[in-house]
């Protein structure tokens, strides 16, 4: 089938996945109308803020393809107090941003599940329930995600990183602490407790095929997702994956290639929340931009206080770590002008997918 004939007929097999995900073009940009054309349908032209709290780079894991994991010594390692965080929780409220998200390394310990708990109260508390709260902690016990939950979490990020398990066993080391079964565990006990439950995974790891990239969207359409957060890899220095993964993509062409996942998505999926994430701009100053064009309808613009955000480099060139909040909040709105998009404020900015979802388990 050509381009033209999938797109036509929203004919989404496996085999006509990877012809759109190989599209070049005059095709790519056929995929590029029908996905921006859903979005203004589904979503319009509108897109939410999660104020990004990145508050802790300690990390007991040792994913490959990461800059904080454990074992890079390279680092200096931080955690906010939780007055800094209450702090940025207070700039996202106060600037009608209507969430924010929280995010760190993964610690799986008492203590790290009580701090959370009780930030999650103080900071529902000091936006009277209003600021909406996402939480990318990584794994955890179901017991844990259900007292985040009850305490004001109603998001949840988790990527899956890659669904296929050879490619997963690949880029993260073979141990117990990097299992592939728990992490889907982890995702269908977030999905059952409640939470607005998304993933997401890297475009152009290395060994990584089209094939893979396609049976991705074909998991996250089967999960029956609420959000998705994926974005180009991108080497680091200092992890071993860069070390060995030899010959990539060219970076423009992971780039593409994450735009094209992400259009596929929005016609696969035309009502949940798409991030259009950083790591994009890391190689386009457009980058998100772009994004929100083809089918993106949310921004994470970063508020963790500018002199941590250099410490919570997960790859190589992340943009803007010397901005401060208020820098990034006027550059984005700026952007996302430019891509005849309109930020709404004061809003959640949740799903419709999540209300049908939710209405359906119901029963
Ligand atoms: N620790 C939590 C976890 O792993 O779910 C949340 C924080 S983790 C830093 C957030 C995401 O960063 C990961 O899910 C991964 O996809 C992404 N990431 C890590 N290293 C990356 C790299 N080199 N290039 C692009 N994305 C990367
Ligand atoms: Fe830790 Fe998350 Fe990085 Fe893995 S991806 S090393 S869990 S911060």
């Amino acid at each position: 089938m050509t381009t033209k004939q999938i797109l036509d007929n929203e004919d989404l097999s496996r085999e006509n996945l990877v012809t759109l995900l190989e599209a070049q073009g005059e095709d790519m940009t056929l995929l590029f109308k029908k996905s921006a054309e859903i979005k203004k349908k589904y979503i319009g032209n509108k897109v939410w803020f999660r104020g990004l709290i990145e508050f802790s780079n300690v990390c007991g894991k040792n994913c490959l393809y990461c800059g904080i994991r454990k074992g890079n010594k390279n680092l200096k390692r931080y955690n906010l107090s939780d007055e800094e965080i209450i702090a940025a929780a207070k700039f996202a409220r106060d600037n009608k941003y209507g969430s924010i998200a929280l995010q760190s390394g993964e610690i799986e310990s008492n203590h790290f599940a009580s701090r959370i708990e009780n930030l999650l109260l103080k900071i529902k508390e000091l936006s009277n329930g209003e600021l909406g709260i996402t939480l990318s902690v990584g794994e955890q016990e179901p017991e844990v995600y259900k007292r985040w939950f009850e305490a004001g979490a109603h998001r949840y990020l988790l990527r899956i990183e890659a669904t296929n398990q050879e490619l997963y066993r690949k880029i993260h080391p073979n141990d117990l602490k990097h299992n592939f079964k728990r992490r889907i565990d982890c995702l269908q006990s977030l999905q059952d407790i409640g939470y607005q439950a998304g993933t997401g995974v890297m475009i152009g790891l290395p060994f990584q095929t089209m094939d893979d990239l396609a049976g991705d969207l074909i998991f996250m359409k089967d999960f029956d997702i609420d959000m998705c957060g994926m974005g180009p890899y991108i080497e680091h220095a200092d992890t071993p994956l860069t070390i060995t993964s030899g010959k990539l993509l060219p970076l423009d062409e992971r780039f593409d290639l994450t735009l094209k996942m992400i259009a596929i998505l929005r016609i696969m999926m035309k009502d949940i929340n798409i991030v259009a994430a950083t790591a994009l701009q890391a190689i386009d100053p457009m980058g998100r931009e772009k994004a929100v064009r083809i089918g993106a309808n949310i921004i994470m613009p970063n508020i963790t206080p500018g002199m941590y955000r250099d410490s919570y480099k997960l790859y190589d060139n992340k943009p803007c770590t010397d901005d401060s909040a208020e820098d990034c909040q006027s550059c984005l709105e700026a952007r996302v002008n430019l891509a005849d998009s309109e930020v709404v404020y004061g809003e959640w900015g949740d799903t419709a997918h999540y209300a049908k979802r939710r209405l359906r388990a119901k029963g």
